[in-house]
């Protein structure tokens, strides 16, 4: 993918400060050079999930959301870029096999023989530089959590304005239409998290059309 370009209509990214955006897809990006995730990022994460009770409350609200939206059958899911794994050691239910992936942290390449039927990504979008990795996935249902920056007043001092590891920040717009260049629907806009953490972190679910 060509950083400077609108990953949804492919035109070129206008300049905006000091990142860049498509005016027409309500997008913008910061295609600057990442700084590496080291082990302490992972580390604050893990002890993050094991010293608080907020973690166990967001991973519950995390399953509540997807269990109300999939159906009760045996179901493959792939949990891309899922950090220190708390979402996938949260699952209770005997019919749903969690993959977990993190290019960074757990890189179990075992989703890659399997049939993905359900797609999560928690927090994890916005750091991804390629983007295209999620349509060929191919999931019937993606589920996901992010900062969306449709009531964001300066982004520059935006609290989820983080140079370094978010990549893109998306308007609900900008997310529709990603998702439908991929052949998806945006079935429900649910924002499970956002009492728990900031108000501008909103949850969706889609479905392949
Ligand atoms: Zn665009």
């Amino acid at each position: 993918m060509n950083p400077r370009l609108c990953p949804i209509c492919n035109e070129p990214l206008e300049r905006y400060g000091e990142i860049y955006r498509c005016r027409d897809c309500f997008l913008f990006a910061d295609p600057r050079q990442l700084m590496g995730y080291g082990d302490d990022y992972l580390l604050h994460y893990k002890l993050y999930r094991e010293k608080t009770e907020l973690s166990g409350l967001i991973q519950r609200a995390r399953w509540a959301f997807v269990h109300q939206y999939t159906p009760t059958r045996r179901l493959v899911l792939l949990d891309y870029g899922c950090g220190a794994r708390a979402f996938g050691d949260a699952n209770e239910s005997n019919l749903i096999r969690v993959f977990n992936y993190d290019p960074y942290f757990y890189r179990d390449h075992g989703f890659l023989k399997a049939d993905i039927d359900v797609l999560t990504m928690w927090d994890s979008l916005e750091h991804m530089s390629r983007l295209d990795i999620v349509p060929l996935i191919g999931a019937e249902w993606i589920f996901l959590s992010l900062p969306i920056v449709d009531d964001v007043e300066d982004i520059f001092t935006w609290k989820h304005f983080v140079p370094g590891e978010h990549i893109w920040y998306f308007s609900e717009k900008a997310l529709e239409l990603l998702f439908r260049k991929w052949g998806y629907r945006m079935l429900i806009r649910q924002d499970i998290e956002a009492e728990l953490r900031s108000k501008d972190v909103a949850s969706f679910c889609f479905i392949k059309i």
